[in-house]
This record gives C-alpha cells, structure tokens and sequence, in this order.
C-alpha cells in the first residue's frame, strides 16, 4: 500500500522475491490485495512498538522470549478448543522459564497469520503425477489434486480472517481470566502429578506454588497477575499480503506490517538483494531472521546492515537453527562478528528446524532430545562468551499430538501413525512442550 511519502514499502517489487506462489490469475490477485488494503489493520503501530521495547529488554539480557506454534496454521484449526489449547500450553511454559530465569518471559505465538510455508521443491510428485507443492493454507489446500494444489488469491482474504478471528480471541483468553497466574500454576501442577517425570519436576513446581504463597502473604495484588501481554507473529512471506496489509501509523508517520506484531524472514528468503529484506527494511516493527547452520559471519553483517542500521536493540532478533551436532561450532563466530559491531540483537534459539529426519515410516519427526540438546548448546556458547541466550523459538500444539519422537511420555517411532496431524513439520505436543520447559528451567538454573 502507498505511503505518504510516495510508495516507499513497495520498492521490493523490482526485486526476485523467492518462495511466491505462481497465482493463475494476477487480476483476481490484484483485486483481493485492493479489498484487504481496505481493511482495517490487524495490529497497531503502538503495539509493535511496545513488543519492540520488550525484545529491547530480551536483547540486553532483561527479560526472555518464548515463541512457539503450529508450523502451519490451518484454516480448519480455527476453534476456540485448538486455539486455547496453544495459548494455554505456552503460558504454562512462561511462568516455568520465568520462575527459573527470574526474568519476565515475553510470549510470542506462531499464530495468527502462520499460513504460508516455504517448500524446498516447487513441485510434488507422486504416483507418477506432478503437482504444485502445498504452500500453506493462504495459498493452496493439502490435498493431492489439481483443484487442491492451485493457488487460489482468495485464501488470503480467508488467512485476514482466520487470523482476526484467532487474534480476537487470543485479546479475549489473555484478558479475561484465562491467563490468571493461580490458575496457570494449577495446569502446571496437574502436568506435574500425572507426568512420568513427576518426581523432577514437582521441585520447581512446588517452589513456583510457595513463591506465590509469599507474594499473597505480602499482600501482592493478585488481580495485577490475572492477565497475560501476548504477541502475534508469523514468516513474512508473501509479500503481496504482507504489502496489502501495510498501514502508516497517523502519529508517527511509519510504516507497519499490521497482518503480526513481529513477522520473521525465514532461512530460504533471506537474501540480501532479494525482495524479502528489501521489504523488512521499510516496515517498523520487531523483526527476526532465521540462521541455518551455513550461514557465514558476513551474511550476518550484511543482514544488519540492512535491517538494523541505526543498531537499535529490539529491532533485530536472530533465530539460529544449526541443529544440535552443529550449533556448538557455527553459533561463537556469529556471535562474535555481532558482538564486534557492537549491536544488540536478540539471539533465539530454534531447535526444530535443524533436526528434522524421517522415521522408518516415512513420517518427518525430531527427536525430543536433539531439540533439548541443540537449546543447550546455545546457551553453551552464550555463556561462554558472555552474551545472552534469549529465548526459544519451537513448534508445538496443546494437542496430545504424535509427530516428534521422545519426552516424558516416551513417544516411539511406531506411535508416530496414531496422531500425525500436522500441515507441515512435527511439532512438540503439550507434554513434550511442558517437558522442555521443565527441562530447560533445570538447564537455566545450573
Ligand atoms: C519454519 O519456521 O517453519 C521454517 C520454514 O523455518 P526455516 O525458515 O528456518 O527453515
Ligand atoms: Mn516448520
């Protein structure tokens, strides 16, 4: 959408923006992106700039991140059970990571917009048939058909809505009651009694339940604890959306990607000439760029350069997935060429992306204990050099899912079939999610 100042977001357009849908009909395009630029911002400018300051906190090792969701959202995921089962799972992990590290932990969801998928092949084949390869629910449907696998514009007027939908619900859980630390504690200690871990976890546990003992005992006004900040994000990867969606805020004159909060470039987009960056480099809010393990301290220079200039902290964060045999020796030189430029970003660990491999199934999956170990690995490395590991960045549901192998409930391979519901890559289910927050309290505590 055009700014004030002329069409400053659009300058992307002359560029190769990689990982698009090839549109059969860029009329219909044109006249979906036209409706969805009339319509009202997702998000506003004030609210990207409040999570701004709290990454700003994240990055001066203030305050920890935990961002997590589906790797796709789906249109048919839109309930008020599956939303408030994520939003669930995720504050319980918080008040964990918060009572380990004794510092606020900023909650972010992979929801709300998460519904374009970069793929690694344009085409799928099977049985001998070719077919455009699924892209996300925004863009094409999953099924393996012509009809299905055509990119159809008018899902992204249906990813506007789901996401609103999602979104107003996400204001309403966190604000109404849901969030109450009392009640969230009285998850955790449900988790807890009925876990295989029970007995290691119930220490941090009953030492978070006696830190809210005292608090009341100190008179701490428990109705302050009864809602919960949250923030959206997604993979800013369709840039017509994204564009359509862009607003100025009327105060400040900036330009917001309104569709999220904070939106991230993904490991297959972050080309430094190409039309993703370009885009990150007009907009105004908290952004993060995924790091794969060949990713060269120059690219990470060259990354701030273009989208963190002015070296603010909170502006930029750095997702690294280098998978857990390759975090400990690709993550010091990145951090040492940032560390020399003397920027503060905020570093994020993704232990999913790295740590994909295929059961004997066929089934992608991760094994529970590659996603603790590449976490550890991370924090290795910061705390050797002195920075701050700041947060995690994972897949997960609140369902009872069976996609990633391991955790206190011993998933195997041969429960892989039972409940493998995922649009796209194996998420951590709510016991597995739980487990890792546990587990990472331990590490943090060390
Ligand atoms: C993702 O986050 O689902 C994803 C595709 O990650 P990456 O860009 O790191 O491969
Ligand atoms: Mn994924």
């Amino acid at each position: 959408m055009a700014t004030e100042e002329g069409n400053s977001t659009d300058s992307w357009r002359a560029l190769p923006a990689a990982q698009q849908p090839e549109w059969p009909d860029t009329r219909e395009l044109d006249r979906v992106t036209a409706a969805l630029a009339a319509r009202p911002p997702l998000v506003l400018g004030g609210e990207c700039d409040q999570l701004r300051l709290r990454m700003a906190e994240v990055a001066r090792g203030e305050a920890i991140l935990l961002q997590g969701g589906d790797c796709a959202e789906t249109f048919a995921d839109v309930t008020a059970d599956a939303v408030r089962r994520k939003l669930r799972t995720l504050l319980q992990m918080a008040v964990v990571l918060s009572h380990a590290t004794a510092l606020p932990v900023v909650k972010v969801g992979r929801m709300a917009g998460q519904y374009a998928k970069p793929r690694s092949s344009p085409v799928e084949e099977r049985d001998g048939m070719a077919l455009p390869s699924y892209r996300g629910d925004a863009v094409n449907g999953p099924g393996f058909d012509e009809a299905a696998r055509t990119p159809d514009p008018e899902r992204l007027r249906r990813m506007y809505e789901a996401s609103a939908g999602t979104l107003n619900l996400i204001r309403s859980l966190t604000t109404g009651g849901f969030a109450d630390l009392r009640q969230v504690h009285a998850w955790n200690q449900g988790f807890v009694a009925g876990s295989g871990a029970g007995e290691r976890y119930e220490e941090v546990a009953d030492e978070i339940g006696r830190s809210l003992d005292f608090m009341r005992a100190c008179g701490v006004d428990t109705r302050d604890l009864a809602t919960a900040e949250f923030h959206v994000s997604h993979e800013g990867l369709l840039l017509d959306y994204e564009s359509a969606l862009v607003r100025t805020d009327p105060e400040s004159g900036r330009a917001y990607a309104a569709s999220g909060h904070l939106l991230w470039i993904g490991e297959r987009t972050r080309q430094l000439d190409g039309a993703h960056v370009e885009f990150f480099s007009r907009i105004a809010n908290p952004i993060a760029v995924k790091l794969g393990p060949n990713t060269a301290s120059d690219d990470v220079l060259g990354l701030l350069d273009r989208l963190d200039p002015a070296r603010e902290p909170g502006r930029l964060t750095l997702v690294v997935r280098a998978g857990a045999d390759r975090v400990r020796d690709v993550l010091p030189a990145l951090v040492e060429k940032v560390n020399a430029e003397g920027a503060q970003v905020c570093w994020v660990s993704d232990p999913m992306h790295g740590n994909t491999t295929t059961a004997p199934s066929g089934h992608k999956t991760r094994r529970f204990d590659d996603v603790l170990d590449e976490v550890r690995g991370f924090v290795e490395v910061h705390r050797a050099l002195g920075s701050h590991p700041g947060g995690i960045h994972v897949e997960l549901t609140g369902d009872d899912v069976t996609e990633c192998l391991g955790g206190s409930g011993s998933l195997l391979a041969e429960d892989l079939p039972y409940r493998y519901e995922t649009a796209c890559d194996p998420r951590l289910n709510h016991t597995q999610s739980l487990d890792l927050a546990f587990q990472l309290a331990e590490l943090y505590r060390d």
